[in-house]
This record gives structure tokens, sequence and C-alpha cells, in this order.
């Protein structure tokens, strides 16, 4: 999607450094940036080449990922003349639970309220080996999967699911998953179609263009502020890494096709004490 998405707005451009995230990863090669790092320093899960860095969640990045997802649904509701509220409370009495991180006002069957779930999910972990390799041949298996877990998310064995509960309250659950690649279940399609007549009859957009602009917004963001933060998560990862303390692991061919030597860990974006560290002496031997 990057490859064919007209940069005609600062929304659906991504800089050099994000682009090329995304075109190694696209292409399974490992990320320099990762060379030579087999574990995350942090969560000690394997670092896949670098690709564990989309969604670590030392540092919050699959957060921010979440969130500007949810943002950005919100206002596909908006440009379809949709009223929504976000993050809304108090839909589950007494649970304290937020079922709905877009709250989608009379649309749902029968005039009801949508509670709108948003995820995402990278499709290359979690799952058994077989299942890992049929979702190596099929897309959108992983989100399916997350799709049918939250519709039948049960409080205890026997309680009735959050659809369920939803119904009782008067409103219909949408869960919306997407893959960090950009696949997503039927269950969206279905929804921004619904919705662009929705936004035909209330604000006269034509159907076709308002699919097919949210489409491409939605998987420029997911590109976008997925390479966001896998940037500013490996970069932080191998500060960790040249920090004086930690040793460069150089066995095998682990190194990337650029090799370890000769790249500069990165300060500006790092957010852990190493890189404060390794700033505060620069700063020191500069004001000398
Ligand atoms: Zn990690």
């Amino acid at each position: 999607m990057p490859l064919r998405a007209l940069p005609s707005s600062p929304l659906v451009q991504v800089i050099d450094e994000e682009l090329v995230w995304i075109m190694l990863d696209r292409l399974g090669i490992k990320h320099p940036e990762a060379a030579g790092i087999r574990k995350c320093p942090s969560c000690s899960a394997d670092m896949k080449g670098g690709r564990h860095a989309l969604r670590c969640k030392t540092g919050g990045g699959p957060i921010a990922h979440h969130n500007l997802m949810r943002d950005t649904l919100a206002a596909v509701h908006s440009d379809a003349g949709v009223v929504v509220g976000s993050e809304t409370r108090h839909l589950l009495p007494g649970s304290g639970e937020k079922p709905a991180d877009v709250h989608a006002h009379g649309i749902g069957n029968q005039g009801r309220d949508i509670a709108i779930d948003v995820a995402i999910v990278d499709s290359q972990t979690g799952g058994t080996d077989a299942e890992l390799q049929r979702r190596a041949l099929a897309t959108g298996i992983a989100a399916r999967r997350k799709e049918a877990e939250k519709r039948n998310n049960r409080r205890e064995a026997g309680a009735p699911t959050m659809e369920e509960r939803l119904l009782q309250r008067g409103m219909d659950c949408t869960p919306i998953i997407f893959e960090v690649d950009g696949a997503t279940t039927g269950t969206w399609a279905r929804y921004l179609k619904k919705l662009s007549e929705i936004a035909h009859t209330r604000r006269g957009h034509n159907e076709q263009r308002f699919m097919a602009y949210w489409r491409t917004r939605i998987a420029m963001a997911l590109a976008k502020r997925g390479a966001q933060v896998a940037i500013r998560r490996s970069h932080a990862i191998q500060c960790c890494y040249t920090s004086p303390n930690a040793g460069w692991n150089f066995s095998g061919d682990d190194d990337g096709p650029m090799g370890a030597f000769g790249v500069e860990p990165r300060i500006e974006m790092a957010a852990d004490s190493t890189a404060h560290i390794v700033f505060d002496n620069m700063m020191d031997m500069t004001c000398m």
C-alpha cells in the first residue's frame, strides 16, 4: 500500500526511514538496527530479525498504534456524518470495562448504537507452529481468530459473552481487527460499505470514492504508525546493547546485510536511560 498511495497529503506520506523499515519487513530482510541482537533486552522475546520491535510492549508502542487506529476509525464515522464517542465508560454499568473504543450512535440494527472494539494483531506471532504455517499462506487468519475471541469473551465460564451483554444494554458489538500488515476481516469490509452508504445519504459523498479514500487512509495509518513504533523501539533496544555493560552478540551470520560495525546508536529518539548517559557524557565533553 505505501507504494500505491499518492503522497498527496501528510497523512499518506511516509518519511524515508519509515519506508525503508516497511520495505525491509515486507521483503523479509532482517532489520539492520537489530543486527546481532537475538533476544529483546526487556521482554526476552525472539527479535525475529527486528520485527519484534513492532509489537514489543515495552515503551507503549502497541498502545500508540492502537490509539491512532481508534482515532482514525472515529474520523471515518465523522466523515460519514455519524456521531461518535471515544472509549465511553459505563456502557456496561458496574463492570468498569470499556468495551467500545469507538461508540457509534444510532447506526446499528434497529437504530441501536454500536460498540466498536479495535485491535491490532501480528500475524507472525502467537499460535501453534501449524497455525503459523497456515498464516504464512493466507492473510487474515490471526485477525479472524482475534475477532471471535472478542465476540465470545466471557468474564467467567457460563457467563454471557461480551456480544450478549452489550445486546442486553441495547448495543450492537463490532470488533474491528487489523493485522499489522493491513489484512483484516470481512467484518471491516462490510462495515465500511455500510458507512459509505450512510456517508452518501447524510453528506452526499460518492460511495466508491469514500471507500477507496478510507481504505487508503487506514492502510497508511497502519503502515506509518507501525514503522514509527518499530523504529523507536529498535533504537531503544540498540542502545541497551551498545551500552558499556552489554556485549554484542557476533555469533553466526546474524549481523544483517550491513554488518554490526559502524552502526551508530541513535540517541534522539530513544527513551531509555542509556541514551541519557551517552548524551550527558557528550555534553560534558563539549562543555569542557
Ligand atoms: Zn520486547
